[in-house]
């Protein structure tokens, strides 16, 4: 009897890890994230404790019917039975333990899921792209750093993606600016530049955000609160200072002057823990929460969502944060990463990244533009446009991208639309949630930001839509965000996390 106790004991466990890790990592693997090797640990662990349970079935099973005096040892074919009966449904327990979590891919339809392309990377890799390197460097406005005008970021949809040796190549080729921050692949992603960065740290330049791995830092965070989690950066990074701090994701000129959080950087920078403060943003307000920045004469470095069909006020800020030394970096620069799904040839579509690169810096006013890359090709192709001049060519990529896809691309830093809703739905974000979903290949990633959002769309389909003619674009938000709430959410509500 002590022997079912125990076996029933070890199934119980095994589910329980299969529940919390197990689900995890397969959630990783489905969505293409790389493994980090404590997942691959746990889900050995889940092998392991499914291969004791197991023998363990077994003894229990042949020893049946031998604690009772009164009864006879069941015969070889029960035990037998019993045995299999035992592990088979301790196995499935196992493995809808692992499931569970993932349930969420039961509303993912397979014809969804194979819309989704690979990496924004060309096609057809070319011979003159191998081993490229960075050419050039431009100052980061008043640190004074030069630093390289391609560079390394990071992202809440890929950064799950990027590896400790291409972070490493990435150094070798020239890249000496990292962008992070503590919620990208919640921690993974500082926790891998720390790796790469050792032994390097003086070369590099490193920026990371003032937020915690499962979030913002919004209003009301202590002074403590705010040091507290770059003194977090610091340990993932392994070093003992950060060159750039941003506040994250900034969407109120509230968070951008937030008191405590000045007075932590300020804490900070005496302390020799950070060099420089920064904003990053891509709001709706991101015109406001820009020009207050560059008012409060506080903020070293912007960083901005920048990329060819920029509206025109977003050309005037960088002009004036140039005029005071703010140095500019652009983020977002693929206007949605569209170009593997259009109907032009592939030398179209192969261009379309670098020209876009060459756009942004093609503006004195930009010290460089951010990327995100986990693979040694991606690196061969965008720094092949490093130190490199925009041609007529590029540009009529460019017009030819945007003349497609003006009536689906959603930019980042608009919000025209948000009074047309009578709900008052976050329309951008769930957009945005969408193109990490459709273009970048980020399904789970998406559809755990989705699901994060206080409102989704589950309301646009019984709604009258308010909101139909709101977009200056064209974009036919009903529709956009109907199908967005059929890609992002788990059938039928949105009540996971
Ligand atoms: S749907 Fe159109 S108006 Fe609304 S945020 Fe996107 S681009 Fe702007
Ligand atoms: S259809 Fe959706 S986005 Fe449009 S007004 Fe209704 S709730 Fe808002």
């Amino acid at each position: 009897m002590n022997r079912g106790r125990n076996a029933l004991a070890s199934w119980l466990l095994t589910v329980g890890f299969s529940y919390l890790y197990l689900g995890e990592f397969l959630g990783h693997r489905v969505e293409g994230q790389i493994a980090a090797s404590s997942e691959l640990g746990v889900a050995s662990l889940v092998l392991l404790s499914s291969g004791i349970s197991v023998i363990m079935t077994v003894r229990w099973a042949r020893s049946s019917g031998k604690a009772d005096e009164n009864l006879e040892t069941a015969s070889p074919r029960r035990r037998f039975l019993l045995a299999l009966l035992g592990s088979a449904g301790g196995l499935v327990a196992t493995l809808a333990a692992a499931l569970f979590p993932n349930r969420r891919w039961g509303s993912v339809t397979g014809s969804k899921i194979f819309l989704v392309r690979p990496p924004y990377k060309a096609d057809l890799a070319r011979d003159e792209w191998g081993g490229s390197k960075v050419t050039g460097y431009r100052r980061l406005g008043r640190t004074g750093a030069f630093v390289s005008d391609i560079s390394l970021g990071s992202g809440s949809s890929t950064g799950g993606r990027q590896t400790l040796e291409v972070a490493r190549e990435a150094i070798d080729r020239g890249i000496n600016y990292f962008d992070t921050a503590p919620d990208y692949s919640e921690a993974g992603s500082e926790n891998r530049l720390g790796e790469a960065m050792k032994g390097r740290r003086d070369k590099m330049f490193v920026a990371t955000k003032f937020c915690l791995p499962h979030g913002h830092l919004g209003p009301g965070t202590s002074v403590e609160g705010y040091t507290n989690a770059v003194e977090g950066s610091l340990e993932r990074l392994q070093t003992d200072w950060v060159d750039l701090i941003h506040v994250h994701s900034c969407n109120s000129v509230e968070r951008l002057l937030d008191e405590n959080v000045h007075e932590a950087f300020d804490r900070l920078k005496e302390a020799g823990k950070v060099r420089f403060l920064g904003v990053s943003t891509h709001t709706p307000n991101l015109e406001e929460v820009a020009n207050a920045a560059i008012e409060s004469d506080r903020f070293d470095v912007m960083m901005l969502a920048y990329h060819f069909g920029a509206w025109p006020a977003l050309s005037d800020i960088i002009d004036r944060a140039a005029a005071r030394d703010i140095g500019i970096v652009g983020m977002k620069v693929l206007r949605g990463s569209q170009h593997h799904f259009l109907d032009w040839s592939p030398d179209e579509r192969d261009s379309f990244t670098q020209a876009s690169f060459k756009w942004v810096l093609s503006n004195p006013g930009v010290s460089c533009l951010v990327i995100s890359l986990w693979e040694s090709g991606q690196l061969d192709e965008f720094l092949y446009a490093s130190g490199q001049s925009l041609r007529p060519q590029d540009v009529a990529v460019l017009e030819r991208y945007q003349e497609l896809t003006s009536d689906s691309h959603c930019r980042p830093h608009c919000g025209l639309c948000l009074d047309g809703c009578s709900e008052g739905l976050p329309i951008h974000d769930i957009l945005r949630h969408r193109m990490y979903f459709e273009n970048f290949g980020a399904q789970k990633e998406a559809m755990r930001l989705y699901a994060s959002l206080d409102q989704g769309a589950e309301v646009c389909g019984s709604c009258d839509a308010p909101c139909r003619s709101s977009c200056p674009s064209g974009i036919a938000i009903p529709e956009r965000m109907r199908d967005a709430h059929e890609m992002l959410s788990a059938s039928p509500g949105r009540s996971l996390g």
